[in-house]
C-alpha cells in the first residue's frame, strides 16, 4: 500500500489524529529561518538550560535516579505519553523548551502551535538539536527523533504540519521543560 493511502487508512488512530491548526504558523520559509536564527530572543535572563550540544553520558542508574518514573519512560525507553496528559499542550506563554533529560534547549514558543492530536507539537526546531531515526514500532515507519546531547527520546516527525514546513513534530511533553520569558509579548 503506498503511504499515504496507509497513513489515511489509519488516521482513525489518536497518533495519527488530522490537526487543527488554531495558532497560525509564519507565511513563509523566510520567516520560520528568523525564527531559528532569533531563537534566544525568548530565552530569559539565567535561564538553568544550556545550548551545549556535546555528549552527556550517563547509566540507566543515573538517569533513574535523576529522572521521574514517566520521563525515565520516554527519555530513555521511547515510552509515549497518555494523549491530552501534558500540561504544556495548553501552554502559550513566550518562552523555551527544553530537554527535561539534560537542558539543552529544543524549540521556542513561537515555534509551537495547536495540533489537535494532544502532545505539544512545533512546526520547527533550534538548529542542530536532534538526532533521528527510523522506527517501525507501528505498522509503517516513523521518524523517531532524540536529543543529540543525551539521546533522550522526544518523539516522531511527522509531514502533515502546517505551511510552510509542513513539519510536525510531535513531542512527549513529559520530555519537555519550559522555561518561561516573563515581560515578554
Ligand atoms: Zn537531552
Amino acid at each position: 500500500m503506498e503511504r499515504r493511502t496507509l497513513l489515511k487508512a489509519l488516521a482513525a488512530s489518536p497518533l495519527l489524529a488530522a490537526p487543527l491548526h488554531g495558532r497560525a504558523a509564519p507565511a513563509d520559509l523566510k520567516s520560520v529561518e528568523a525564527l531559528q536564527r532569533d531563537w534566544k530572543m525568548l530565552l530569559a535572563q539565567g535561564a538553568d538550560v544550556t545550548l551545549d550540544t556535546a555528549p552527556l553520558k550517563r547509566s540507566n542508574e543515573e538517569w533513574k535516579k535523576i529522572l521521574t518514573p514517566q520521563q525515565y519512560n520516554v527519555l530513555r525507553e521511547e515510552g509515549t505519553e497518555r494523549p491530552g496528559s501534558s500540561p504544556l499542550n495548553g501552554e502559550k506563554r513566550p518562552g523555551v523548551f527544553a530537554c527535561a533529560g539534560c537542558s539543552l534547549v529544543l524549540f521556542t514558543s513561537a515555534m509551537k502551535y495547536e495540533s489537535g492530536t494532544g502532545w505539544p507539537s512545533f512546526f520547527t526546531l533550534i538548529p542542530g538539536v536532534f538526532g533521528t531515526k527510523k522506527d517501525f514500532m507501528l505498522i509503517y515507519p516513523r521518524t523517531e527523533y532524540h536529543c543529540i546531547r543525551c539521546g533522550g527520546h522526544h518523539g516522531h516527525l511527522f509531514d502533515d504540519g502546517p505551511k510552510p514546513t509542513g513539519l510536525r513534530y510531535c513531542n512527549n511533553g513529559v520530555a519537555l521543560r519550559f522555561v518561561p520569558k516573563p515581560g515578554t509579548a
